[in-house]
């Protein structure tokens, strides 16, 4: 399973490692090595870290934290405080190390500071009065994302996640339109 990164921000892409929450949700991190490969895929993170029973889950903690906060702030009421609880805790651990290089730049530390790199991440996007938090706009995605284009038009999470089902589902539904208006072929199940 590929994970996503498509959420404008690692820890909101954290918490679309969870997808349709509300119908049949789809846990893409069932294990500690998901994590590990998830940490290892997300850009600005390093690309190995080890992941104990114990740091797992703390990390799906924080994972629902986030979640938790950022649909609060999608509809507007006050963040749940024992969300607000795991998020700080997490944040107030010493966070990843950077180093820059003729190579670039080098990402280091363990699992709990790569937590706090997330929460730390998530706090700022939070505390932003002019990030423009949305929930998907594909019924059953459920996934929240930054909206960071112009004007604040996004409506889907991402393209190929989302936005082509959709379209593809309305053109489906037009042509059954369209089929149903004109004339039937015989034996067709359109
Ligand atoms: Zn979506």
């Amino acid at each position: 399973m590929n994970f996503a990164f498509v959420s404008g921000d690692p820890a909101l892409d954290l918490a679309g490692t969870v997808g349709s929450r509300r119908d049949g949700p789809v846990d893409l991190l069932a294990a500690p090595a998901d994590l590990e490969r998830w940490v290892a895929a997300c850009e600005g993170l390093p690309d190995r870290v080890a992941a104990d029973p114990a740091g797992f889950a703390s990390a799906l903690s924080l994972r629902e934290a986030v979640y938790r906060l950022a649909l609060d702030r999608v509809h507007g009421r006050p963040f749940d405080p024992g969300s607000l609880a795991i998020v700080n805790g997490t944040a107030a651990v010493p966070t990843l190390s950077v180093e820059l290089g003729d190579a670039g730049l080098c990402v280091s530390g363990d699992l709990p500071a790569v937590l706090s790199h997330l929460a730390r991440s998530a706090a700022a996007v939070l505390a932003d009065p002019h990030a423009c938090l949305k929930e998907c706009g594909r019924s059953g995605c459920t996934r929240v994302y930054l909206d960071r284009s112009r004007g604040a038009r996004r409506t889907w999470c991402g393209m190929d996640a989302c936005g082509n089902r959709v379209k593809a589902a309305a053109y489906r539904a037009r042509r059954r339109a369209s089929t149903a208006a004109g004339n039937r072929v015989p034996g067709g199940t359109a």
